[in-house]
């Protein structure tokens, strides 16, 4: 189901930098003059929150029985879309909505488009990005202006003093196209939000939110307003579908909430940085959400002892909350104590609900810094574990080759090599490191033909 210019995303998605732990940083690099580089943060915690979201929504409006991916993009605009089975978000929306149902409701909306089939080509990543660069350019120099004064990079480079004076004509006539689409995606998302019993409110305060935004005051430019068009009559008939609905009225779990307030502590310490995560928090007082952000702070930009009796407090909150030992495990990397990070990251491990790839990676990260040949067959297990979920996961194979290099598996070590670059897109450097691998196992044998795959393989022919 997967389009190719978005497989070819996920591909590229290169690691270049790792914030301490914990929260890795990678770069989709651009594949196409329009495509800006889409900047990819990878977490457990985040990513299982997003799913857990779009999951119930997804089921109800057909499009997904299996696994959701959820690729987190660090940008502080607001953005969610959807495509295939993979579902976009930026990390300014989650900081922005103050509740779960203001995302479900985008994902509904947003599941609503691909339900109906809306736009199938222009819902491709790069077609998007192009639309949303044309949109942008003829929005308007007062968009442009905005966007360009704000971190709003996507916007900003992509039409940038250009007039809109003769554009206006097709931007009325995109406007125009869109509209009907816009409204049957709200229809649909109600129909969505009413099968699995929630309300249609959150999706109601977003939208009214862009709408109001409208008055360009130098505000940073949401993408996502750009892309959905907000005239009056809509937001008008959505509210009144919203408010015929039974669910009305209903509100998210409280362990829902909390879990969003948690993941939106976490998008301001790490991404926002600390002024950004002291106001949220001081909102949040006294909450659990607001002591995780000063324990994930404190370990950030403070005392490491003061940060684990931190964590340790939490978890005896919350003894099943497997990012508590997460945060525990990094801690304890930090403070140069691997074998009682592995124990927290093994803990994590068995407590995490969602299975994530990235948890046992990390296990299999602090089992290397315990240096025994036995930590290192287990980190080896471990990791090749972790990337048996989640084979996307560029970094893993890097510490998996190193893994196999200090056990003196040399051609594990070329093949693990070989699937990282692959998982980059460069299948060149990819073909090199297998065919090396090849040369020292043994014809035919599972790592042989693995090898062999990606020897084979031709970038131009679907994968997954
Ligand atoms: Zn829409």
């Amino acid at each position: 189901m997967l389009s190719r210019p978005r497989l070819t995303i996920a591909q590229t998605a290169r690691v270049f930098a790792t914030l301490s732990l914990g929260v890795a940083v990678a770069v989709a690099s651009s594949v196409s003059a329009f495509a800006q580089n889409v900047p990819v943060v990878r977490d457990a915690e985040i990513e299982a929150l997003v799913r857990d979201y779009a999951r119930p929504i997804f089921r109800a409006a057909g499009l997904a029985n299996d696994g959701i991916d959820i690729v987190l993009v660090n940008d502080q605009s607001f953005n969610a879309f959807v495509t295939g089975r993979r579902l976009f978000i930026n990390t300014g929306a989650l900081m922005t909505a103050e509740t779960p149902n203001e995302i479900i409701g985008v994902i509904a909306h947003e599941a609503g488009h691909i339900a109906g089939g809306h736009q199938q080509k222009l819902r491709d990543q790069l077609e998007r990005a192009k639309t949303m660069a044309i949109l942008a350019t003829l929005l308007g120099a007062g968009a442009i202006v905005a966007g360009a004064t704000t971190n709003s990079r996507g916007l900003a480079g992509a039409g940038m003093g250009v007039a809109a004076g003769g554009g206006e004509m097709a931007q009325r006539s995109i406007l125009a196209y869109q509209r009907t689409e816009e409204m049957t995606a709200d229809r649909s998302a109600i129909t969505y939000l009413n099968a699995t019993g929630q309300s249609g409110m959150g999706m109601l305060k977003t939208f009214h939110r862009f709408q109001t935004a409208l008055s360009l005051s130098g505000a940073q430019v949401d993408p996502y307003r750009i892309s959905h068009p907000m005239p009056q009559d809509r937001i008008a008939n959505l509210e009144v579908l919203v408010k015929q609905s039974p669910n009305v009225d209903k509100v998210d779990p409280a362990a829902l909430q909390q879990r969003h307030d948690m993941v939106r502590v976490k998008i301001a310490v790490y991404m926002e940085g600390q002024a950004t995560a002291s106001r949220l928090m001081r909102k949040m007082q006294g909450s659990l959400a607001a002591r995780y952000g000063d324990a994930q702070s404190t370990y950030l930009f403070g005392n490491i002892a003061a940060a684990l009796a931190k964590t340790n407090a939490l978890i005896k909150a919350q003894p099943k909350n497997a990012y508590f030992q997460e945060l525990r495990g990094d801690i304890l990397m930090k403070a140069n104590k691997p074998k009682e990070a592995a124990e927290a990251y093994a803990k994590a491990v068995s407590l995490d609900p969602a299975r994530s790839g990235l948890l046992p990676v990390s296990l299999g990260q602090a089992l290397m810094a315990v240096g025994t040949p036995e930590s290192l067959k287990k980190a080896v297990v471990q990791i090749n574990n972790g990337l048996g979920r989640d084979k996307e996961n560029s970094a893993g194979y890097r510490y998996l080759a190193q893994a196999y290099g200090e056990l003196g598996d040399i051609p594990g070590a070329e093949l693990a090599t070989a699937e990282g670059h692959f998982y980059s897109g460069n299948y060149k450097d990819a073909k090199i490191f297998a065919m090396r691998a090849q040369q020292q196992m043994k014809r035919g044998e599972p790592r042989w033909l693995r090898a062999q795959d990606i020897i084979n393989y031709a970038p131009s022919t679907k994968i997954k």
